[in-house]
């Protein structure tokens, strides 16, 4: 998976938020954003979570990415 910092999640959060992003640079920010205590403050992951699913409900196969996603979160919150 792609390794994400602080500053390319401030650089990519419009888009994560369009969901304008490749599907890998989107897993690693969402896994930088629940890792990371600095941006959990900025970014609630579960408000980011939610727009981008609703982003992604106007076109089409992204139910499995939404799974994928959240399923990479639970794994994450899991490890601590
Ligand atoms: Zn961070």
């Amino acid at each position: 998976m792609k390794q994400v910092d602080c500053e390319e999640v401030k650089r990519n959060v419009h888009e994560f938020l369009h969901s304008e992003l490749q599907e890998t640079e989107l897993e690693g920010i969402t896994s930088h954003i629940a890792n990371c205590e600095s941006c959990e403050k900025h970014y609630d992951i579960e408000v980011v979570f939610n727009q981008v699913i609703q982003r992604s409900c106007d076109e089409a196969p992204t139910d499995e990415l939404a799974e994928r996603v959240k399923q990479r979160l639970r794994e994450i919150q899991d490890h601590d």
